[in-house]
């Protein structure tokens, strides 16, 4: 399989190649204000129905722009608040995935697509991914790997079967990113409504 990419300031090993020279990642990205927020809408609802269909409870989802970053929580320009979960590791791992490959999937289908935006997009998934390693390392005796094997715990299987799943549920993320762009926060009633996937019942 193609190798992937460590990058050369030590914080990440992608599969898109790096850059060959790049201050900082918005820069590389160059999105407006609008296609940014459709992006991070449609990142954050992928999240919301992959882990819908992992029975982990959404109870809200917020997105916001540059402009207005500085009202968010964490400095963060999206976020899915999730309640106490029973799942199984693998889902999880997609969910947690989700994000970034709907950000690329978007990317493809607007036209808006290249080789620096994609890596923009897993740098900016890099906490996502650190999650990933984390959940992996607690809950099993592997560790995550990065385009190394064809196994359940490389990232690239991971993507793989993320894809899939994000793309038999392509339109209520579409539709979730819909609402997202406009109303900027959705509760979990209206997720519900979108998805028509119920929040599950916390674990005993
Ligand atoms: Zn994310």
């Amino acid at each position: 399989m193609p190798g992937w990419h460590p990058n050369i300031d030590g914080r990440g090993i992608t599969r898109h190649i790096e850059p060959d020279r790049w201050t900082d990642t918005w820069t590389v990205e160059g999105l407006t204000e609008q296609q940014k927020l459709r992006s991070t809408a449609t990142h954050e609802a992928a999240h919301a129905v992959l882990m819908s269909l992992a029975r982990v409870p959404v109870l809200s989802i917020t997105v916001c722009t540059y402009s207005d970053l500085k009202y968010c929580d964490a400095g963060s320009m999206g976020a899915v608040d999730i309640g106490p979960y029973d799942t199984d590791l693998l889902q999880l791992c997609h969910a947690l995935a989700a994000g970034e490959r709907a950000e690329e999937c978007l990317l493809r289908e607007s036209g808006l697509w290249s080789v620096d935006r994609a890596w923009t997009v897993e740098r900016h998934a890099s906490s996502d991914r650190h999650e990933i390693a984390t959940v992996i390392r607690k809950h099993s005796s592997q560790i995550l790997t990065y385009g190394q094997s064809e196994d359940w715990n490389d990232l690239a299987t991971i993507h793989r079967n993320t894809d899939a799943t994000i793309a038999r549920h392509w339109a209520p993320i579409r539709e979730l990113a819909d609402e997202l762009v406009v109303h900027r926060q959705l509760t979990a009633e209206r997720v519900q409504d979108i998805t028509k996937i119920p929040n599950p019942a916390p674990p005993a």
